[in-house]
């Protein structure tokens, strides 16, 4: 979506979306990505008033791991508020519950009430509360997505080691794999203890086809790790359960555009004046895309721009959805930026 047009956008239905995004792809309008300090200060003014809602994802655009703030992104986000914005913390991270997030951006200076976090374990508890699903749920994941299973009263089954015998003879034969009746849904989630006996369970659970199969998100890799090697995402650990299940998970976590309804239900949401903030174009950009939201890639996390020109370049309508409106190399770039 050309900025220009962007800029001029009226209010958006989910069906003028869609529209939108075909006629695009039919006359084959390729986007293309603009780096945002380069805008005229007039035309940046007309971009900042051409949205009133942020998105914001978290890992790679304002933090790193549990401690470290990227450059002055809580500064940048505060003073986003302070100008009236509205921002909202969307997260495909399953390891926090709502309240854990809250605790976690005062920690490191970011203003966040519980309505401003979107993290998938609330995603997935509210996704079955709403069904009226009234059976257990089996998980691999982490207390992020238990505390928010608790908080709707959904029991559950699962997190913590599930350690593997000698063999998998041995560990049938040990009496330590047992699988519950009352089980309803897998939820896949960030799962350090993930292992051979937890897979084994949640495909036996999914074998019920009635059981219901729930991702949080498919990210592959973490952003970045201190120690130099690749730290696996969930999307790892929900492909081995899609393999060995033969099943297709529900994902809950962006690019999925029903995030827009989540939010849509305490805030009113005009996907033309929203704005999508992340680090990785086939989670955060998509999402944007999906939900005819501007875009802004900050370079701070997982996609690069060479990925991104390459994207522009291809005649793929999938691979031009990757392409955001904007980009800068770090959220803190635009504090200089504002009014
Ligand atoms: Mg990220």
């Amino acid at each position: 979506m050309p900025a220009k047009t962007m800029l001029t956008m009226p209010k958006s239905t989910d069906k003028e979306v869609q529209i939108r995004l075909r006629l695009q792809e039919g006359l084959n309008m390729k986007r293309s990505c603009k780096l945002l300090s380069t805008l005229a200060k007039e035309d940046f003014g007309k971009f900042f008033e051409s949205f009133d809602t942020v998105l914001t994802d978290c890992d790679g655009v304002l933090w790193m791991g549990e401690n470290e703030v990227i450059d002055s992104a809580n500064i940048t986000l505060n003073k986003l508020q302070e100008l009236g914005k509205k921002v909202f913390y969307v997260t495909n991270n399953s390891t926090k519950s709502r309240d854990d997030y809250v605790t976690k951006c005062a920690r490191l200076g970011f203003k966040a009430d519980k309505e401003s976090i979107i993290g998938t374990s609330y995603l997935a508890a509210s996704y079955l509360k709403n069904i009226e699903f009234n059976k257990k749920v089996y998980v691999i994941g982490s207390e992020g997505i238990t505390k928010e299973l608790d908080a709707v009263g959904i029991s559950h089954s699962g997190i913590g080691r599930d350690v593997m015998s000698d063999t998998v003879v041995d560990h049938l034969k040990s009496g330590n794999f047992t699988l519950d009746p009352d089980v309803g849904a897998v939820i896949v989630g960030f799962d350090q203890h993930f292992s051979y006996p937890k897979m084994m369970k949640a495909a036996s659970y999914l074998y019920n086809k009635d059981t219901l199969f729930i991702a949080t998100n498919t990210d592959e890799q973490f952003p970045s790790s201190d120690f130099g090697v690749v730290i696996p995402g969930t999307g790892s650990i929900v492909a081995a359960v899609q393999t060995c299940s033969a099943r297709e998970p529900i994902v809950m976590g962006k690019p999925n555009p029903t995030i827009k309804d989540v939010i849509a239900k305490t805030h009113n949401l005009d996907p033309a004046r929203t704005l999508m903030i992340g680090d990785r174009c086939n989670t955060d950009i998509l999402l944007g895309t999906r939900c005819g939201f501007a875009t802004l890639l900050v370079l701070t996390g997982v996609t690069q721009i060479h990925e991104v020109r390459e994207w522009e370049k291809s005649e793929d309508a999938e691979l031009q959805k990757l392409v955001p409106d904007f980009y800068l190399d770090k959220l803190s770039d635009l504090l200089d930026l504002l009014p």
